[in-house]
């Protein structure tokens, strides 16, 4: 079959289109023939190798999985050839207390598809059966593949981490992105107001036409201000913060007494300095949130199904041209995701 290759870290683009052998199914474990694949930031994170994880090369990068069953391992009998299926992609043991309790997102052996071991830019991946969960008949696969790791992030951050209150204020960070632009919709459809931020015109529009009542421009370095502005001062009873760096700290000055952050991802920079005075006086919150459950995955597809979240795609592109997709979500200009049909 043929597959993408990461080859080195640290150097942007070093993937080669390989011919390799089928991976072949343990016993639980299936086979899928991969129709469609999203691009994350964690695809970035492991090209630059900046991730805390041991890393081996070459790697077939690639997390957000929808496709078709083609073989079983001999034990598995819940599923069946020709099953339409998406994958959850933190991979988990089925086993700790907190599989048990349907928390796989806290697993203890919890693994990165795509990350460590081979992902999905290739014509077909294997994965263990339980991380599988049913596409609904309406949910296409470009569709499941664009939702699947960044819409789920968003559902579990907005549905099981914190609780989102009709009427209340919610600031999404970076609205154009996978997570953002969930993050919006949902929100909106919890019941709360949305500001989006966006870095420029095209990704504020688009956090616009997505139902986003404001969206303020993050490339101004006083942007906090504009939403304390449009709060009448009070603040956002909850930021959906995934970017870092100077931006989570920002959020602080945008958050309301009693307020809450709630983040996934740290894609501009992991240590912040926290202000401990103004965070325990206003008694705010800082909720972390990372991967998802098989619950949250099943409610992103069903809200996908019943049209209540869609998926904001930027551009399908075959496998052949993945390390050029790599090269467009590197370069930031992308609105919603980015997909690989192999
Ligand atoms: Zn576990």
């Amino acid at each position: 079959m043929k597959a993408i290759q990461l080859l080195a870290h640290g150097v942007p683009g070093r993937f080669r289109l390989a011919e390799i052998p089928d991976p072949q199914p343990a016993s639980d474990e299936v086979q899928l023939q991969v129709r469609a694949c999203g691009l994350n930031h964690l695809d970035l994170w492991l090209e630059k190798g900046e991730l805390p994880i041991k890393l081996q090369l070459p790697r077939t990068p690639g997390s957000e999985i929808a496709g078709e069953i083609i073989a079983l391992g001999a034990d598995v009998d819940e599923w069946r050839v020709g099953d339409r299926v998406a994958v959850q992609s933190n991979l988990f043991c089925g086993r700790c207390e907190f599989c048990v309790a349907g928390e796989e997102s806290l697993c203890l052996e919890g693994k990165l598809l795509g990350i460590e071991r081979d992902g999905g830019f290739a014509e077909r991946v294997v994965v263990p059966a339980r991380s599988l969960v049913k596409l609904p008949q309406k949910v296409d696969f470009v569709t499941a593949a664009a939702l699947t790791l960044a819409g789920s992030t968003a559902m579990h951050m907005l549905m099981n981490r914190v609780e989102v209150h009709s009427g209340h204020w919610v600031l999404v960070s970076a609205a154009a992105s996978g997570v953002g632009s969930a993050a919006v919709q949902i929100a909106l459809k919890l019941g709360a107001y949305v500001i989006a931020t966006g870095s420029t015109e095209a990704k504020r529009a688009l956090a616009l036409q997505l139902g986003a009542q404001y969206a303020v421009d993050s490339s101004n370095p006083n942007w906090p201000a504009e939403v304390r502005k449009i709060t009448a001062k009070r603040g956002v009873d909850l930021v959906v913060e995934h970017v870092g760096g100077q931006i989570i700290e920002q959020c602080f000055n945008c958050l309301a007494r009693g307020g809450t952050i709630v983040t996934c991802g740290a894609t501009a920079g992991r240590e912040i300095t926290l202000h401990l005075w103004p965070f325990f006086v206003k008694q705010q919150r800082l909720v972390g949130s990372y991967g998802r459950n098989r619950q949250d995955l099943m409610n992103t597809l069903a809200w996908a199904e019943s049209g209540r979240l869609r998926a904001v795609v930027d551009s399908v592109s075959p496998l052949d041209q993945t390390p050029d997709a790599f090269a467009r979500l590197r370069g930031r200009s992308v609105l919603g995701k980015i997909v690989v049909q192999p």
